[in-house]
């Protein structure tokens, strides 16, 4: 599956499936899960959530998009506007995710705090 990408302002109402809306203005990317199932996903780009990188021509995320709390638990990477889809996680692997997630943001603002 292809996503095509679109840069915009502010988000559109209704997120169109197999479209990646990035907004370099807030920071934000979102697109409808890549599974189908029309949740949409809201993935922030900061130093402590996703990354985006846009070549040109394709935009990939990283990490990896995991949809734990949507029902269809999928997870996959956008790579050059590509989805790969990887394997689901177990409970625990999610649990520990999380708590690395925690720990990485935690440090991170201690450090932007201290200046
Ligand atoms: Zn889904």
């Amino acid at each position: 599956m292809k996503f095509a990408h679109k840069f915009v302002e502010l988000m559109p109402p209704v997120i169109e499936d197999g479209v990646l809306y990035v907004s370099i203005e807030f920071a934000t990317a979102v697109h409808n899960c890549a599974c189908g199932c029309g949740s949409k996903v809201v993935t922030p780009l900061s130093p402590t959530d996703w990354k985006l990188a846009f070549d040109g021509e394709t935009i990939s995320l990283w990490p990896s998009i995991g949809n734990w709390s949507f029902e269809c638990q999928s997870h996959y990477w956008i790579t050059n506007d590509e989805v790969q889809f990887s394997k689901k996680w177990s409970k625990n692997k999610i649990k520990t995710g999380r708590k690395n997630e925690k720990t990485v943001k935690d440090k991170y603002y201690k450090r932007k705090r201290k200046g």
